[in-house]
């Protein structure tokens, strides 16, 4: 039952939220053209305006109401910098407005209303000139309707008695004491409202940017060493549950000292950024790459040593040449696989001691960390390339 009704309320209201907010601003202005159509329905009933003039009324009111539908809930008006069309809207209701006082005989005064509450939708989105522009074209469509009923009677199809044209100068005088205050007041607030749609834009932009760095590297732009750390975590959990083997390898650039000597720290900066751009592009799906601190990366990859090992080699084989013309970019690399029940820390301890042997027997190479008993050797050999 529950389902049904939401669902009748997503065909008629549309499920899309913003869409959805529009059409309710598009029902409350129906809401108050139906006042306004029992109002005028008590005016032919009265005798005070003619049934053929409150029929046209009604005909184009009630049109223009359901062409603003559909424009609104096919999305058609969404191609518009403003999907509500707020201005025409609203222009349209100032002069349906005196539309109607100019035919309603002696109920006149009350189609105020209807206009001062038309210019408060401006508060939405109009900017301060459109809202100027609606309180002009308010007063003047009132001048016109007064003027019209004064010297034209003739042109209004109306019935019974007319009243004194003082009314008429009072009503004009009244409006064009509260349109200008008001049209200030609407369009302060909806000032109000654009800043603070601008700030909770920007707001959400330096969240996201605040997200990216979190878990990403300034220099390079891949994975940082925190998120790096949370992602081996979770492995090291996953793999003493599931058996899910997999490997680390802690990649140490050889000698950056001597190419930030050659190229300067900018220029040492570049090759970091490169290095890392070719490295991830060797990388399968299921493995991670992130930058450990300096020219220190940290590898994960699922399966076994012989796999992280031949990736290694793909990535030495697409770094080679990424540094200077004169010099060979060579890494060294401290691989261990992860064992059951090993905590990321002690896994990573493994991998560094590994790097470091990697080092001492001459860099350029991997060192795999022995598998049980850490007394057993390193197995390092001297990359074929
Ligand atoms: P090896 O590792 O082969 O023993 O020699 P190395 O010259 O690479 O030695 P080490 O790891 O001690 O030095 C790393 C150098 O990397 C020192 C530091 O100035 C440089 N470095 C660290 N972080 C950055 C960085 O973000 N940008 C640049 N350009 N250089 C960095
Ligand atoms: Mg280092
Ligand atoms: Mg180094």
């Amino acid at each position: 039952m529950q389902s049904l009704l939401s669902r009748m309320v997503d065909l008629v209201g549309s499920a899309h939220p913003r869409r959805r907010e529009r059409l309710m601003q598009w029902l409350i202005a129906g809401y108050i053209y139906m006042g306004a159509a029992i109002w005028l329905i008590a005016g032919v009933l009265q005798g005070w305006m003619s049934k053929t003039a409150a029929l046209l009324w009604l005909g184009f009111v009630f049109a223009g109401l359901l062409a603003g539908y559909v424009a609104l809930r096919s999305g058609w008006t969404e191609r518009f910098q403003d999907p509500s069309l707020t201005i025409w809207q609203l222009s349209i209701g100032v002069l349906c407005a005196n539309w109607g006082y100019l035919l309603i005989g002696p109920m006149r005064t009350a189609a105020l209303l209807p206009m001062v509450v038309t210019i408060v939708f401006g508060a939405f989105t109009l900017q301060w000139r459109q809202i100027a522009f609606l309180t002009v074209l308010n007063l003047f469509a009132l001048v016109a309707a007064v003027t019209l009923r004064a010297w034209f009677p003739q042109w209004i199809p109306q019935h019974g008695a007319m009243t004194p044209l003082m009314v008429d100068i009072n009503n004009v005088l009244m409006l064009l004491v509260v349109l200008p205050p008001l049209g200030f007041i609407v369009a302060r607030l909806s000032s109000v409202r654009r800043k603070l749609h601008r700030q909770r834009e920007a707001l959400m932009q330096a969240l996201s940017q605040v997200e990216r760095l979190a878990v990403s590297d300034e220099l390079t732009g891949i994975a940082n060493r925190r998120s790096m750390r949370t992602l081996l975590e979770r492995s090291a959990a996953l793999s003493s549950r599931e058996f899910a083997p997999f490997c680390v390898a802690l990649i140490d650039i050889d000698h950056f000292k001597a190419i930030n000597d050659e190229l300067g720290h900018a220029g040492g900066d570049e090759v970091l950024r490169e290095f890392a751009r070719r490295a991830t592009a060797m990388l399968r799906t299921t493995d991670a790459i992130g930058r450990w601190g300096g020219e220190e990366f940290v590898v994960l990859a699922c399966g076994n040593v012989d796999g992280i090992c031949r990736l290694l080699e793909r990535m030495r084989r697409a770094v080679a040449n990424c540094g200077t013309d004169s010099r060979c970019i060579t890494f060294s690399a401290g691989v261990a696989q992860h064992r059951r029940e090993e905590t990321a820390d002690d896994l990573l301890e493994r991998a560094d001691r590994a790097l470091y042997e990697a080092k001492r027997a001459g860099r350029n190479r991997n060192a795999v960390a022995p598998e049980g008993d850490p007394s057993q050797r390193y197995a390092t050999a001297e990359s074929p390339q």
